[in-house]
């Protein structure tokens, strides 16, 4: 048995899609290292929280083997490796804590673009080509379907046209990479975005106080992520007109000003804060808007 370790250990991708995004989240949190020469390891110095730098389909293995207590990841690959788990009669040693709203991409059916696709009953017999066999398999399941699957590790959109497989399973943002393939999807098995995995059960009480920090930090962060203050006046009767209009808002500052109908008022807005929206505000009686970024917050 190693000893508890005492300080946090955070999983991301290495290199790809999250690895940018995730690290800029983290430091958003306050979060800073200093890196290793391989590059594999960064000590965290603000915090007692260091970062593994891996491959994205390892994240779930070391949180699950205790290696790392947190993880950001795809949803789609934290779910692929519960379910292989699962089939595997395995307890589910990870779950997923929070979404981190980006990574965003779809695990989809895709078939030949000739195909008129009436409905799943129409995979009867076929050979599906994937790198998703858990999830695939749990969703023919549930649909009651007999159909192949095919495991590709690469390269699944050229399944079809190679005689692998009669249709596929893949992640879609755009559908630009289907479309060159003469592929359309179908039917969507899941939405995906980024997430913050974690252990299925508590943590220890130091990484535990830890997480909880980190924890606390993330949802201000994710939380004013988009978000503004908006700063204006108006006449006191227009307030009824304006409230409703200010985009997923707090209850706003309302300040006095000198003889009494004039109000300055104050709002943070957690939806987003358009020209087109401005411009309705004003017509509505709002005077000197102005839009400010939110840098941080902490309920
Ligand atoms: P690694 O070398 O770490 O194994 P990878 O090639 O498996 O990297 P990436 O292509 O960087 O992974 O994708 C990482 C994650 O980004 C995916 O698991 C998915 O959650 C998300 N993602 C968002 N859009 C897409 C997309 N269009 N195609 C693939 N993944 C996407
Ligand atoms: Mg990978």
């Amino acid at each position: 048995n190693t000893p508890a370790r005492d300080r946090l250990r955070i999983a991301i991708q290495k290199s790809g899609r999250l690895a940018d995004p995730a690290r800029a989240l983290l430091t958003s949190c306050g979060l800073s290292w200093r890196e290793s020469r391989d590059r594999l390891f960064c000590y965290g110095e603000s915090l007692p929280v260091d970062l593994l730098l891996v491959r994205d389909d390892d994240i779930p293995g070391l949180i699950a083997e205790g290696v790392c207590d947190l993880g950001i990841v795809g949803r789609n690959v934290l779910l692929e490796q519960g379910y292989d788990r699962a089939g595997n009669g395995g307890a589910p040693a990870f779950r997923e804590w929070r979404a981190l709203g980006f990574g965003g991409c779809r695990l989809a059916l895709a078939v030949p673009d000739g195909w008129d696709w009436q409905g799943p009953e129409q995979l009867a017999g076929k050979r599906i080509a994937t790198s998703y066999p858990a999830t695939l398999t749990r969703w023919l399941a549930e649909q009651g379907i007999d159909a192949k699957v095919v495991l590709l590790s690469g390269s699944v959109e050229i399944a079809p046209r190679l005689g692998q497989a009669d249709a596929i399973c893949d992640l879609v943002s755009s559908g630009a990479t289907l479309a060159a393939n003469q592929l359309k999807p179908v039917t969507t098995l899941l939405e995906s975005e980024a997430v913050l995995a974690g252990p299925a059960d508590a943590l220890d009480a130091t990484r535990g106080e830890l997480a909880d920090l980190l924890l606390r930090r993330l949802d201000g962060a994710l939380r004013i992520r988009h978000s503004k203050l908006l700063l204006f006046q108006a006449p006191r009767r227009v307030l009824p007109d304006l409230l409703p209009l200010l985009p997923d808002a707090e209850a706003p500052t309302v300040m006095r000003l000198d003889d009494g109908d004039d109000l300055a008022l104050q709002a943070l807005c957690h939806g987003a804060v358009t020209w087109q929206r401005l411009e309705e505000l004003k017509r509505a009686g709002a005077r000197g808007l102005m839009v400010l970024p939110v840098e941080g917050m902490l309920a």
